[in-house]
Order: structure tokens, then C-alpha cells, then sequence
């Protein structure tokens, strides 16, 4: 009997915060049990050759909306396919009461274990969820939230200006809240920041916030709808980079009173990115974790496709692409993600207002990060500690994910850099039917993505039926 039972062999090992070395890594019962400068093939009873190719940890993409806009089970199932396929071998979803999702509101004790359910045995990826907490009865849920393996929490600064109509003033249609506003936001923190002291020792437990500011949203869609432009120009100029920055302010004076840990999501504009530097430096003893997006990163307004690369926050101008690789390549961006929303092309056929926004872009993960980060000075480390090691840490993940460490689970990708492929909706294996990144080159792509020890997807092909599992976070320190 072979000592593992997986070798890969003659491959190039990308170690976050450490650099590249060649080695040969031992897989036994689902986990890394040996990093080697030589293995033999007969050490394994499957033997996966890299040679020529880079081994990666599996990325963890902290930013997913499985069942945003369609059955749960079934997006489930179609878009952690869509992941391995860019490399990613746990996903960490945002779910929450309300409009879309399951379209309902009520207690989480009772509609978790069901969107957990409906996950499991769908997933290709390893999974966990995020949480919003969308009404007052559910801050008393946070606690046990934690305690079901929820180590992170979303709050949406703009949802408070939606749907406001007579008969829900505080515009609580959309989100089936009583008072979803900074009151219920302080609230919030306060619940986060005690788990987070709570649950130090087990790893982190955090607040995203999606920054963007109602009042401001509501006058900007008017100008625009009354001046022009059209197309994503004019939304972005419905929704300018002031907007993120007015909300950053007003959630980072919260966070200063509640001691909240927070993750600054899908920063997207210069702007975005100067309010939260400036944040971590005023206010050093807060944990402040900022992240932008692949799309944000890859593409500008004239570029996205039109209506189809409609996203909160905007896709937006050549100018703040540029100062978000700067922030990327300097160090004060921690994580990239997709932000993967699946949608159909005819949800994104209306005029620009009623369009769905958001899209699929998971697959891209690795390939866009292994493409573009080099030629402009990342080093390979870098990108997986973007893609992998830093968001594992961020969400309580690591060291089981995000590390390539004699114990970590078995999550890895072997990724040939020089294997350059045209984007099409085909290849990115999603059901979304259309991708605003068509046309772009990518070079460095997955060969073959292993799940806890399992090669899950090779060639082009995910193998196998959904075996990803839920992860209760914070998995625990070493
Ligand atoms: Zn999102």
C-alpha cells in the first residue's frame, strides 16, 4: 500500500507569504501530510503530474451569491462548478431574509438549517454563509449564529432608501425589516463585537459592510434619469464614488463606538479606496479588512458589455481601475473576489433601472489574478494570498483553508501559466448565459482542481457529483 493517496508530483509550489519552491506534495485522507523536494510516483495510489504547472492553494472566494436569483439547490450546484473552475475550492456565500433568496423573512433558527440543506449535496466547493442580519428579532440571533459555524455578518448601508412607499415609510418592503437603518446597524456591531471577543481564541468573527449611501443614490438616479447619460456610464454617475464614501464614514464612526471588527466590501472607485486607507490609519486599533472585485479590477464603464455589467457598486472609470491595482500591488487591498451573482441575459434586458444587477465571475478568480497581477509586479505569492490565504483568514477559515501546510486540507490547483483561453460564457461553466468579461484573453488556467484530496475538476470537466461540504467557522487556531 502506497504511503499516500495522492501525490502531485514535479510541480511549483506558490506558498502564501513565503514565495514559490519546487516540491511534491502527499495527500492522505483528505489532508496535506507531507511537503517533499521528492516524492516517487509509487508514494501515491493516484499520482497527479504538475510538471510544467504551478500548485496553488485552493481559492477561497469570500464573496458569493448562491440563490440570489434562482432555486438555491440549483444555483448551488451549477456556479461552485463555475468556481473549481477558476480554481476555487470553498466559497463563502452571502445569504440573507428579504427580497429575493428564499423571498420570506423570519427567524434564522428555523430558515438556516434549510438553506444549509438546501446546499449541501449541491455544492462542488466546501461551503459556509454569511449572514444579514435584516431585522431586530434576529440580533438576538447573532450568538447562536455563531455557534451554527457564521463567523461573519453583512449589513447593506443603502437598503434603508429602498422601496420607500406609504405604506412601508422606512422602506422595509424590499428588505421585510421593522427598522433596518443605522440604529439597527449599532445594534448590529454591538452583537458582532461581543462574539468576536467571545470567539478570539477560535479566530475571527467580523462585519461586512456594503458601502454605498441611500440619500445621495436617490438625488444622483434622479439627475441622471433627467440628464443622462445612459448605459453604465450614467449609472455609475447614479451612484458616484461619494456615495461609497459619505456610507464608509458613517459606518466606520460605529465601528469606532462598538469596537466592531469590519470587511470594507468591493471597493471600487479611488475614492472608495482613499476613505478606507484612511480609516486604517486613523483608527489603527480597529480590525478593518478591505476587499474589491474582480470585475472592479478588470473592467471599466465602456467595457463591461452595457446594461449586462450592471453591479452595486458601479463598474466605473479608467482612472479608479488603475488606483485599485495601485492599492492591489501596494498592499492595503487583503482580498479579491467575484462577487458571483448568476443571472440570466433577459434579467439584464430591461431598461438600465430595472435591470437585476450583478453577475458570474468566479471562474475567473485565479486565471484573471495569474494573468493581470504579475505584468504589473505582483508576485505569485501575492495572488494567493489575495485569492486564498488572506480571505481564509478573514472569515475564520485558516489554517484548514488558504494555507499549502502539512494538515491544511487537501484543497489545490494545478494551474498552467502559460494555457491562454479567449472568456466565453462556455468557458467559464456557469449557467449565466452571457459574461460581461467576453473577449477578454486570460493566460494561466486550471488543469485540475483537487477537494480534499479528490480531483474534483481536470480539463475542462468537473468530475464527480457535489461532495462539498459546509465549514463551521472559525475552524480554530493552531
Ligand atoms: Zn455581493
Amino acid at each position: 500500500m502506497a504511503r499516500f493517496d495522492t501525490v502531485v508530483l514535479n510541480g511549483t509550489a506558490v506558498l502564501p507569504y513565503v514565495g514559490t519552491v519546487r516540491c511534491d506534495v502527499g495527500l492522505r485522507d483528505g489532508r496535506i501530510a507531507a511537503l517533499a523536494d521528492a516524492l516517487a510516483p509509487a508514494d501515491g495510489d493516484v499520482v497527479v503530474d504538475a510538471r510544467g504547472r504551478l500548485v496553488l492553494p485552493g481559492a477561497v472566494d469570500s464573496h458569493f451569491h448562491i440563490g440570489i436569483y434562482r432555486d438555491l439547490a440549483t444555483d448551488a450546484e451549477s456556479e461552485t462548478a463555475s468556481a473549481l473552475a477558476g480554481g476555487v475550492t470553498t466559497v463563502v456565500s452571502y445569504f440573507r431574509t428579504g427580497s429575493h433568496y428564499l423571498n420570506k423573512s423570519g427567524p434564522y433558527r428555523t430558515i438556516f438549517p434549510e438553506v444549509v440543506a438546501a446546499t449541501e449535496g449541491h455544492a462542488h466547493t466546501d461551503f459556509g454563509y454569511h449572514i444579514g442580519i435584516m431585522t431586530s428579532e434576529q440580533l438576538d440571533e447573532v450568538e447562536w449564529l455563531v455557534g451554527e459555524g457564521v463567523a461573519s455578518f453583512k449589513y447593506y448601508m443603502f437598503y434603508k432608501g429602498l422601496n420607500l412607499t406609504s405604506d412601508s415609510p422606512r422602506g422595509t418592503a424590499y428588505t421585510m425589516s421593522d427598522a433596518y437603518d443605522l440604529g439597527h446597524l449599532y445594534l448590529l456591531m454591538q452583537q458582532v463585537a461581543a462574539a468576536a471577543v467571545r470567539h478570539r481564541a477560535e479566530g475571527r468573527v467580523s462585519l461586512s459592510l456594503h458601502c454605498e449611501q441611500a440619500e445621495l443614490i436617490r438625488v444622483f438616479i434622479e439627475q441622471v434619469k433627467r440628464d443622462g447619460p445612459g448605459g453604465l456610464e450614467g449609472y455609475h454617475r447614479s451612484r458616484p464614488p461619494l456615495t461609497e464614501r459619505l456610507s464608509m464614514a458613517e459606518a466606520m464612526v460605529l465601528a469606532e463606538a462598538t469596537r466592531c471588527p469590519v470587511n470594507l466590501l468591493h471597493l471600487s472607485s479611488g475614492e472608495a479606496i482613499d476613505a478606507a486607507s484612511s480609516s486604517r490609519r486613523q483608527q489603527p486599533h480597529l480590525d478593518i479588512r478591505l476587499e474589491t472585485t474582480l470585475h472592479h479590477l478588470a473592467l471599466t464603464w465602456d467595457t463591461a458589455g452595457g446594461i449586462l455589467g450592471k453591479v452595486n457598486p458601479p463598474i466605473r472609470t479608467a482612472d479608479d481601475r488603475e488606483a485599485l491595482w495601485q492599492a492591489v500591488v501596494d498592499g492595503r487591498i487583503d482580498t479579491v473576489v467575484s462577487d458571483h451573482a448568476c443571472c440570466a441575459e433577459e434579467d439584464k434586458a430591461r431598461d438600465l433601472w430595472s435591470a437585476l444587477p450583478g453577475f458570474g465571475g468566479t471562474a475567473l478568480l485565479y486565471p484573471y489574478l495569474m494573468s493581470e497581477g504579475p505584468r504589473r509586479g505582483l508576485s505569485l505569492a501575492r495572488v494567493v494570498e489575495l485569492a486564498s490565504a488572506n480571505p481564509a483568514r478573514a472569515f475564520g477559515l485558516y489554517p484548514r483553508k488558504g494555507a499549502l501546510a502539512v494538515g491544511s486540507d487537501a484543497d489545490l490547483v494545478v494551474l498552467d501559466p502559460e494555457r491562454e483561453q479567449t472568456v466565453t460564457p462556455e468557458a467559464l461553466h456557469s449557467a449565466q448565459d452571457f459574461t460581461p468579461f467576453a473577449g477578454m484573453r486570460v493566460k494561466g488556467w486550471p488543469t485540475a482542481t483537487l477537494l480534499r484530496g479528490q480531483v474534483v475538476y481536470r480539463d475542462g470537466t468537473v468530475v464527480g457529483r457535489p461532495g462539498g461540504q459546509y465549514v463551521r467557522r472559525p475552524v480554530g487556531l493552531p
